[in-house]
């Protein structure tokens, strides 16, 4: 229960280990204490001229394509730093295209692979509670009768993130994160954090053990009041017109032309809503000053992780009268919040990204000349891959094979003799491949044994998208890919009708936006990749990383003849 008073905060056993794991020369231990004031100036000072906070934003789900269609109709945040460094193409480059994943990229700088968070959930047959699935951001050992009532944790994640490191040189900066998602705070604020918030329901909560700070208490009191009151439809721009045509899913729902009035008390409806990203901001602003930040001695790391993209795009696809006003209202929000930063006179650099992208439903897409798009054949389930699978093998079909949905990791039941799960993978695959629906599988061995990908992430082979998403402890025994086009929701509800997670573009691609006041515009449309993200920023503050950390590389901010990633050896 996250909003309960406990008496201390204390590191857990995972964030010292990842601090341990933290280069030694010349970078600062934490403790399990508050950290003493410097008695003496670091060694090593923030890059002359360095931003004094770091904001880095994520739009879950706002994939490359959306950023297409509707960046001549921004005019607020998104077109402010549409006018700094543009990289329209910027590419999760791993294959498990998820929100935990995703957000695990961006401050890192490592791949999935490497990040530990292999996807939002995966199957650990070891654990001893009942539900075997192990949710990315949760604490397993201190799970809770109800799966929902889980305790949230940056546990799994197996590196440090940009503001950790920030904060183990430079003791006097801060690192803050706030979300619309537990997962999205935690995966880019990470384990040494000093304010960390996301929406839970009907208010922002933190870490287990915290207390909500006056900021978190003010903002949840004012969206108390709103969640009471409900709110009135938000207006349609008249550039959306044209998208708001509903599409029938069912005899009892259809899609399209939603405009997001809430009812009094509807906290579903607020969350999948452009409300919430407004709220997040509202709080992120809030914490600016109960932080100062971008007033410390050394850079600040503030986080923002915008959900409602997400929940829009899941609820009602992406292209319908619902994602437009979202983006629209996103767009305006952001505005604001970059206006609160530089009314307080704060020196900022700000960088803009998604943690996946995303594709619409596949009923609107047949009708929009994509008739290939449609829904997963059901017999790709785990259920029935379990009785194929058997049939194929004489193996007992009970919990033959595991999976959280159909496609991604797939787990056979673990205490199979070794001669029986190698013919249980075979047959496992050859079923696979049989399913018109199926693009590729992969077995752990063959994506262990297959180079990493290089040059390129646009053409990378999905083998090695597979590889950038795989961690052996907690993987699958074997990938499934759907095709093209396959949507692996078999029937749509209210709520689910569209999702992401695919090894394709559409999923894989997002922008990627770096803007500071006075920068010299540019736009590269050659991929790069997000964990390029944190080299650049390390770069732009003058922090000093080991070689290798890192799996991107510094992209050169400056458009002209100078050099943010500093001078080339
Ligand atoms: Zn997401």
């Amino acid at each position: 229960m996250a909003l309960r008073m406990v008496r201390s905060v204390a590191l857990g056993a995972a964030a010292l280990a990842v601090l341990a794991a933290l280069p030694s020369a010349g970078i600062a231990r934490p403790v399990a204490k508050p950290a003493p004031k410097a008695q003496s100036a670091p060694a090593v000072q923030p890059a002359p001229g360095a931003p004094k906070l770091i904001v880095a934003i994520s739009i879950d789900q706002f994939s490359a394509d959306l950023f297409a269609q509707y960046r001549s109709h921004f005019t607020g945040g998104l077109a402010r730093l549409a006018s700094g460094a543009v990289f329209p193409a910027g590419y999760q480059s791993h294959a498990a295209t998820e929100t935990c994943p995703g957000h695990s990229t961006i401050l890192t700088g490592v791949h999935p692979a490497r990040s530990g968070i292999i996807a939002n959930t995966w199957i650990d047959q070891s654990v001893t509670r009942a539900k075997k699935t192990v949710y990315c951001a949760e604490d397993e050992a201190k799970a809770a009768a109800d799966p929902k009532d889980y305790v949230a944790s940056v546990g799994h994640l197996l590196v440090p993130t940009l503001g950790e490191r920030v904060k183990a040189l430079w003791p006097t900066s801060r690192n803050v994160a706030v979300s619309g998602k537990d997962r999205g705070a935690l995966m880019m604020g990470g384990h040494v954090i000093d304010s960390v918030y996301w929406w839970k329901g009907a208010g922002f909560a933190t870490l287990d053990g915290r207390t909500l700070t006056p900021a978190a208490v003010n903002e949840n009191k004012a969206l108390g009041e709103v969640l009471a009151q409900g709110a009135p439809e938000l207006p349609l721009p008249d550039w959306c017109g044209a998208k708001a045509r509903a599409v029938p899913l069912s005899a009892t729902f259809a899609v399209g032309t939603g405009r997001f009035a809430l009812a009094a008390g509807d906290k579903n409806a607020f969350r999948a809503s452009p409300r919430l990203d407004r709220a997040t901001l509202d709080l992120a602003t809030e914490l600016l000053d109960e932080n100062k930040l971008g007033k410390n001695a050394t850079p600040d790391v503030l986080s923002v992780s915008l959900s409602a993209t997400d929940y829009v795009g899941h609820g009602y696809g992406t292209e319908g009268s619902e994602m437009c006003i979202q983006l629209q209202q996103l767009d305006l929000a952001l505005g604001d919040f970059f206006v609160a930063l530089d009314q307080r006179g704060i020196d900022y650099a700000v960088v803009l990204t998604a943690d996946h992208g995303g594709f619409d439903m596949p009923e609107r897409l047949d009708e929009q000349a994509l008739p290939a798009a449609h829904r997963v054949n059901k017999a790709l389930l785990p259920e029935a891959l379990s009785a194929a699978v058997a049939a194929r093998t004489g193996l007992d079909a009970k919990d033959l094979v595991l999976a959280d949905g159909p496609s991604g990791d797939i787990w056979l039941r673990r205490d199979l003799a070794p001669a029986d799960k190698a013919r249980a993978l075979e047959a496992l695959k050859a079923e696979l491949l049989a399913n018109p629906d199926v693009a590729a599988a992969f077995t752990a061995d063959e994506i262990a044994a297959a180079p990493a990908g290089t040059g390129s992430p646009e053409t990378w082979p999905l083998i090695a998208r597979a590889k950038a998403s795989f961690y052996k402890p907690r993987s699958g025994d074997l990938v499934l890919m759907l095709k093209r086009g396959v949507v692996p929701i078999p029937t749509p509800g209210p709520g689910y009708v569209a999702t992401h997670g695919s090894p394709w573009d559409y999923d894989r691609r997002v922008p990627i936006l770096f803007w500071r006041k006075g920068m010299t515009s540019f736009e590269q449309p050659s991929p790069v990749e997000t964990v390029d993200i944190a080299p650049t920023l390390a770069a732009l503050i003058g922090l000093p990383v080991p070689a290798g950390a890192f799996d991107g590389r510094c992209l050169d901010l400056d458009a002209g003849t100078g050099d943010t990633c500093g001078a080339k050896p």
